[in-house]
């Protein structure tokens, strides 16, 4: 199932790369909780190792991956929203000490700490309920319903550390995921049918591609 959900992500997304995090130098610097968990970086998307590869966690990477490809800047721009915007006072900063502005300098430096911080996100997470109305779908079209145990385990993730903080409580996670999740059932699974737009692309036919697979319909 890995090769041929692998098989979809490829003819919507032709250059992706799987990798593995304990086979890559520079994850070993990163920090241990950054490594437990599957990340799609550009083109690639790193599984933490060999034997934690799963078919249902790259269905839910591959929505990110057609999300990046169709506009890689926006997504670039949109998934590290606010942190992004650091850049700026880091820059100007590096400006102002080059000159001997050191005061200035100092405040911009605090500025950028400032960004830096956790933020609420509302676009990474708009592009997190993309990929993770996948994941519910996959349940829902395997087992014809979606278990609190998954919604529990998604609301946990989307306001911790893995997102960086980008929901401000978990009863607003789980409203979110509980939402996603109502939706689903509401449409049978057939997640591209909603009519309006909760998410910005969800309409990508990466969700029909994989209901096909899945349920083996046509
Ligand atoms: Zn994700």
């Amino acid at each position: 199932m890995f090769d041929k959900t692998l098989a979809v992500i490829y003819n919507l997304a032709p250059d992706t790369k799987i990798k593995y995090k304990d086979e890559v130098w520079w994850w070993a610097i990163l920090p241990e909780n950054r490594r437990q968990s599957t990340t799609t970086l550009g083109k690639t998307i790193y599984f933490p190792s060999r034997s934690q590869e799963g078919w249902i966690i790259l269905a839910h990477e591959g929505v990110h991956e057609v999300n990046f490809i169709r506009s890689p800047f926006q997504f670039f721009c949109d998934y590290l929203f606010p942190q992004w915007l650091a850049i700026i006072p880091l820059a100007l900063s590096i400006a102002t000490f080059l000159c001997g502005l050191w005061p200035v300098g100092i405040a911009l430096i605090i500025v950028a700490t400032i960004i830096l911080a956790p933020h609420r996100s509302r676009r990474r997470l708009d592009l997190e309920k993309q990929a993770f109305l996948m994941t519910l779908a996959i349940e829902y079209w395997l087992a014809g319903r979606i278990s609190e145990e998954t919604i529990d385990k998604i609301s946990k993730s989307l306001c911790g550390a893995t997102y960086y903080y980008m929901v401000d409580s978990l009863e607003e996670a789980k409203d979110e995921t509980e939402r996603m999740a109502e939706l689903v059932w509401r449409y049978k699974g057939l997640v591209w049918e909603i009519p309006y737009e909760p998410f910005s692309n969800h309409k990508s036919k990466i969700y029909k591609d994989m209901y096909e697979l899945v349920t083996g319909a046509e």
